[in-house]
């Protein structure tokens, strides 16, 4: 049974975000639509979801110590990590020692942060189809490695990176040592690991929302969001709309990747499975154990979107990952560098049918920054593509 205290009284249900961007305001949102104390963390000052939760507090999260002072200090019921760059020794020992839960588990946590943990437990342990890859620790061994086993084109990404920071397709021997050196400047940490995948051609490539929610019985089970397309710019997610029409094989295929993924990293919440499809063929990428950034398209598609998924799933409540509408989502960006923007054309924006946006009340702008993201909903998904394009392009952040 789930029960749900009174926010701000000594019984309250406590939930820790660990990041509090756009993706963790939503969350946060919908975890006090349903009467949850929030505590949104991060590691600077008034993020988007600082912004909105009843306590805002800024650590360096991959600090240990601090990680750990500041759980220990707000015992949360639930730790929900929201990015990738966190200590997690500490998110397992605080789960060993019963101070909190941590969702969907701190094991997970662990695997999921860098691309090496769960690369392996996919392709070594779960034997999921994925692309033919090997870890190198230097140039040498990179050029080695192409020359012997992986071939050209491929890709070089850091261990430690996400969202294609510090990632490069390599199409020739002359291009190797850029991408090694692209690789050591565009990993989250000071590391010179890399995995090298060989390319796949895909035809395209999906997320599919995989939760894992408590259901009548008391028990586990695992549901699938409809597929998400999406189109990604130099490993960034530019556009995305819901439903992607897949073949029964195929989507079968990527079912099972994804139920057998999740089901080994265990617990409760959404998790965002990226998978390749080409034909009825599939090949698993990556997991995030979270909310994923191409299924903010949910906030228009689905009448659980994937933070309600979430937040109910991780409270122990059912879920409903039925589609409402087809529609998509387009990426408004920073445009500039500047701290206090103004957005201009938000009206106009508006007037494209059938559409919706969200900025994210970031308080520095980059060109290449996320900065909001414009929905839309249609009769079918071409018409919603057009139109959340359009709802975004109109936006235009302007510095003052
Ligand atoms: P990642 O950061 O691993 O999600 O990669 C970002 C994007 O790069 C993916 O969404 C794909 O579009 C592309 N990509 C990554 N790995 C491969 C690969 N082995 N073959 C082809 N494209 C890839």
């Amino acid at each position: 049974m789930t029960t749900i205290g009174t926010p701000l009284s000594p019984r309250a249900t406590k939930v820790m975000l660990l990041g509090s961007g756009e993706l963790g305001r939503e969350v946060l949102i919908a975890l006090q639509r349903l009467g949850v104390e929030t505590i949104a963390v991060d590691r600077y000052e008034n993020a988007p979801g600082h912004q909105v939760a009843h306590h805002a507090r800024t650590i360096a999260m991959s600090d240990p110590d601090q990680l750990r002072a500041l759980i220990e200090a707000e015992r949360p019921d639930l730790v929900v990590p929201e990015i990738e760059a966190i200590a997690t020794p500490v998110l397992e020992a605080l789960e060993a020692e019963g101070v909190t839960t941590v969702i969907p588990t701190a094991r997970a946590t662990r695997l999921t942060m860098d691309r090496e943990g769960i690369r392996r437990l996919a392709a070594e342990t779960l034997g999921v189809p994925t692309s033919p890859y090997r870890f190198c620790d230097s140039l040498a061994e990179l050029q080695a490695t192409i020359d012997d086993e992986i071939g050209y084109p491929c890709v070089v990404k850091p261990v430690m990176s996400s969202s294609g920071k510090g990632q490069s397709k390599i199409n020739g021997p002359d291009e190797v040592a850029a991408a090694w050196e692209y690789a050591m400047a565009g990993g989250r940490v000071s590391h010179t690991r890399i995995i090298v995948e060989g390319f796949v051609d895909f035809d395209y490539e999906i997320t599919l929302l995989t939760v894992r929610a408590r259901g009548a019985d008391g028990e586990i089970a695992t549901q699938f969001c409809e597929p998400i397309g999406h189109r990604q710019v130099g490993g960034d997610y530019v556009e995305s709309w819901q439903p992607h029409p897949m073949p029964a094989t195929a989507l079968e295929r990527a079912q099972e990747i994804a139920g057998a993924v999740t089901g080994n990293l265990g617990g409760q919440g959404i998790f965002g499975v990226e998978l390749f499809v080409k034909g009825d063929q599939v090949w698993f990428s990556e997991v995030s154990p979270r909310p994923h950034d191409t299924g903010m398209v949910t906030m228009v598609t689905q009448w659980q979107n994937e933070f309600e998924l979430h937040a109910r799933a991780i409270l122990g409540l059912p879920v409903d990952t039925t589609l409402r509408a087809p529609g998509a989502s387009a990426v408004i960006y920073g445009g500039v560098d500047a701290t206090g923007v103004v957005f201009d054309g938000v009206d106009a924006a508006l007037q494209v049918p059938h559409t919706d946006i969200r900025l994210f009340g970031k308080p520095e702008s980059f060109v290449k920054r996320r900065m909001g993201v414009a929905l839309a909903f249609d009769d079918d998904v071409q018409t919603a593509r057009r139109n959340a394009a359009e709802a975004a392009s109109r936006v235009k952040p302007r510095a003052v």
